[in-house]
This record gives C-alpha cells, structure tokens and sequence, in this order.
C-alpha cells in the first residue's frame, strides 16, 4: 500500500480559510485504487487556527495575517503535524493545493494580499521537501 499525504481542501473538507473547500475531482480515480491510501491533513487546522480565519500569507519566514497578526508558530505546527503524519504512515509524496502559505509548492503570493505571485512554498510544503517527501502541486 502507498499512502499519499494531501491536502484535506482538495478531497472536499470545508477548512479553508473562508470556510470553504477546494475539491478536485482528479482526486476520485486516486481515493478509488486499492494500492494507494490518502492521508488528509490540513496543516492550518492541525497548527490550531479556526476556521473560518484571516487569510494570512507568507511574509519571508513569517507568516502574517492581512490584520497584521503574526501566525507564524501555528504554521510551522501545522507543518511538524505533516511532517509526522508522513513518517508514521511512511509516505514519500505529499499532494499539496497550491499557492498556499502552508501548502503552496513553487508559487505562493508575496504578502502584500494583493493576489501577486511570487516563486517560493508554503511553511508545510517547504518542510516536507526538505525532509525528501515528492510534492505534486494542484493548482
Ligand atoms: Fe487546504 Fe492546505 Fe489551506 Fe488547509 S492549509 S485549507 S489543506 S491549502
């Protein structure tokens, strides 16, 4: 069996920012092989922001909300959360939603909240690459 670390907004779960999903329906033929197991996660719930919350982008190590509220410790909670559930299920990639600031794989926006993209990974994809977990990006 292969498990697959994901991002729980693309298999449906409500826990976005602004309280919505993001599912993806390329994900259906993947939850129905038998020789792969996702393991949903959403790192910004598991580092103990509520949802709905501010949304918050990456601001160079930091993490900030559009208050002006630092949320850096909680990203990088939500980040070790991942990071754990890879190592106890022993997954070698990692399906992350992209432009995220916890699961944002190449592109995030640049923290200004003004929708612009700049190269760079959110606080959980960064981890877990650094730790050699594969990272497939859904945009
Ligand atoms: Fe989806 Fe990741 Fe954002 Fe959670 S932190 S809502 S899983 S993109």
């Amino acid at each position: 069996m292969n498990y697959i670390l994901v991002s729980a907004c693309l298999l449906g779960q409500a826990c976005r920012y602004d309280g919505k999903c993001k599912r993806y329906e390329d994900m259906d033929a993947l939850m129905e092989r038998d020789d792969i197991t996702l393991i949903p996660i959403c790192p910004e719930q598991a580092g103990g922001l509520s949802t709905p919350r501010n949304p918050a982008e990456r601001v160079g190590d930091n993490v900030m909300t559009n208050k002006g509220d630092d949320v850096t410790a909680q990203y990088r909670k939500g980040a070790e959360e991942a990071l754990r559930l890879c190592r106890l299920y022993h997954c070698k990639t990692a399906i992350l939603k992209g432009k995220s600031p916890s699961c944002g794989y190449g592109a995030i926006y640049d923290g200004t909240f003004t929708r612009t993209l700049v190269k760079g990974n959110g606080v959980t994809a960064e981890l877990l690459e650094k730790e050699g977990i594969g990272i497939i990006s859904m945009d």
